[in-house]
């Protein structure tokens, strides 16, 4: 018996037989050479297979359209992309012609070209770029050889991989194939896989360094919870016993969980929570009438720049944004995050400059200063969309407060316009700034005399807090928001919003997570925005918890030495 220890994407307990996929994408081993008279067939043959990777991925698109988020679909319309990259493909193309190479030959060498040139970047946000292009390959290969047909045996089993793509693991669910579980050694913890296993449900555990070094046997274990996050290998009698009182405990859970749904969101002691949903594109009207969010606390709006062609208009923008609106109460709390674009976030039609450290560069509220006419555009619809609802505005990646102070002129400037338009537009709007940077973390005092609330932004705070990047595998295990020195930020943007009474609430990835859910209520932060999948456990597990009890961890944790004392404390009061 052998227990490995890795991250969770998405939580569960399941129990079964290994399919391990050793099959490396990349070979450099040429096997066969054309002769001059089957050239043209195998370039027929590849514009055939370029076809039907380009259906295969409109089939996917359409599959999915209204059970899964538009924003998680965006890895779509960036391998579409690159199938339509004049570049990739007449490349391709020369290479079956001039090398003679057969189809599948040309396609893998100049995709490993690719994936080597992004390789060689030292820059981690062309990690994705490099997986992407993997993916693409892939794609086009399986087209040429139905290579589709071995994950058939995938069914019932849990796969043991190096890397799985994110479009492999939708066509995989595309064709009906249910993978019991996901056990690889990749571990990007906010990559699109880990987006999607979750979206999908998934057990799926990351980042186990050296995976083929492991003898895996026929049958493991596979805990993804919280608390365990392990996989266990030829597991013991023992063990398996306690995995049956295990497993039974976590379907109570789950009952539970289902149970809590339509209960209100409060502590044992009375202490009302209130639980705002993450909105990255459309927001299905069943999120809302199942989950019962009390608003949306992040709206990010980046995707409806993406999904054009050029930069949407005013119009556009007001009937996207009215239209999510439009699904809440009129007293519901929406914020609307202002484009938050740069680093890892581009968009197709606008070229940004290279930088060296892109996200030290331009992105959030400085691209937007920098492009006016673009900012006041999307403040103009933001403000119209308002009108008469209880929307509210967020500036991203805030760093000084003249930043605040710049944008909020062009917001006067906007409401002028509006005015000299006869447009109906909301004039008292509530104005807010994400909490993501240190500087604003040691400046909260100035910041909160100017605004109406902060939203804290844990992904980009920590990233910036612990100097570590949160796309970059190198580092991973040094991307830890329970870092007590991120739990100290917290804490100090939090008294200082109380100095000026002004409202704290968490947007980041971490809102969801039970543990930090304890750490916030200790703290007195009780506005959490998150994932709509995140909701339900969340309501669940805040109505286990004694709010006035928690405040006595709160000086303990703010006195840890590291982030495996903070969860230690954490962890006893989610069980
Ligand atoms: C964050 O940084 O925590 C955040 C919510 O913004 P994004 O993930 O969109 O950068
Ligand atoms: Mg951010």
């Amino acid at each position: 018996m052998e227990v490995i220890k890795g991250s969770f994407a998405f939580e569960g307990i399941v129990t079964g037989e290994v399919f391990l996929d050793k099959k490396k994408y990349i070979d450099e081993g040429i096997t066969a050479i054309l002769d001059e008279k089957d050239v043209e067939n195998e370039i027929e043959r590849f514009e055939r297979a370029l076809e039907l990777s380009k259906e295969s991925l409109e089939d996917l698109r359409t599959s999915f359209a209204g059970k899964m988020n538009e924003h998680d679909l965006e890895i779509i319309t960036a391998h579409m992309m690159i199938l339509d990259d004049p570049i990739y493909v007449s490349d391709i193309k020369k290479s079956i012609k001039k090398d003679k190479l057969r189809a599948e030959e040309a396609v893998k060498l100049i995709t490993t070209k690719y994936v080597k040139m992004f390789k060689n970047i030292q820059n981690p946000e062309y990690r994705q770029k490099e997986l992407d292009i993997k993916d693409v390959g892939k794609r086009i290969v399986g087209n040429l050889d139905k290579r589709f047909e071995d994950w058939k045996k995938l069914d019932g089993k849990i796969l043991v991989t190096e890397e799985i793509f994110p479009t492999e693991l939708l066509n995989i669910y595309h064709l009906g194939i249910k993978i019991k579980g996901i056990v690889m050694e990749y571990g990007g913890e906010t990559s699109h896989l880990a987006i999607l296993a979750k979206a999908l449900e998934i057990p799926t555990l990351m980042g186990i360094k050296n995976i083929f070094s492991y003898n895996w046997g026929k049958d493991i274990i596979l805990d993804t919870t919280e608390i365990n996050s392990c996989v266990i290998i030829e597991p013991d009698e023992k063990t398996k016993k306690e995995y049956e009182n295990l497993l039974e405990k976590f379907e109570l859970k789950k009952e539970e969980i289902k149970r809590d749904a339509n209960l209100p969101t409060e502590t044992l002691d009375g202490e009302k929570v209130s639980l705002y949903i993450n909105v990255s594109g459309d927001l299905d009207s069943e999120e809302v009438r199942t989950l019962k969010p009390d608003g949306i606390g992040l709206l990010r709006t980046e995707l409806l720049y993406m999904k054009n062609t050029s930069f949407p208009d005013e119009e556009n923008q007001f009937k996207v944004y009215s239209g999510i609106v439009e699904k809440f109460d009129k007293d519901s709390s929406i914020i609307i995050r202002t484009l938050d674009i740069g680093a890892d976030k581009q968009l197709p039609y606008f070229k940004m400059k290279n930088e060296t450290n892109s996200f030290l560069g331009l992105r959030g509220i400085r691209f937007s200063l920098q492009n006016q006419d673009i900012f006041i555009t999307q403040l103009k619809a933001i403000l119209r969309a308002a009108y008469n609802r209880n929307v509210k505005i967020m500036y991203p990646m805030v760093t000084n407060i003249s930043e605040l102070r710049e944008a909020n002129k062009l917001l006067e400037r906007a409401k002028k316009e509006l005015k000299e338009e006869n447009k109906l537009y909301k004039e008292d709007i509530e104005i807010g700034v994400m909490i993501e940077v240190p500087s604003i973390v040691m400046m909260a005092d100035v910041f909160a005399q100017e605004v109406d609330f902060f939203s804290i932004g844990t992904n980009d705070l920590t990233q910036y807090i612990l100097a570590t990047d949160r796309l970059s595998e190198t580092v991973s295990s040094m991307y830890d928001c329970y870092n007590p020195a991120v739990l100290r930020s917290i804490a100090f943007v939090k008294k200082a919003a109380d100095l000026y009474g002004k409202k704290v609430s968490v947007c980041g990835e971490m809102a969801g997570d039970a543990k930090a859910i304890v750490a916030f209520l200790s703290m007195g932060i009780k506005d959490l925005s998150m994932v709509g999948t995140s909701i339900l456990a969340a309501r669940s597990l805040i109505r286990s918890l004694n709010y006035d009890k928690l405040k006595e961890i709160k000086e303990k944790l703010l006195l840890c030495h590291d982030s495996k004392e903070v969860k230690e404390i954490l962890i006893k009061y989610i069980n």
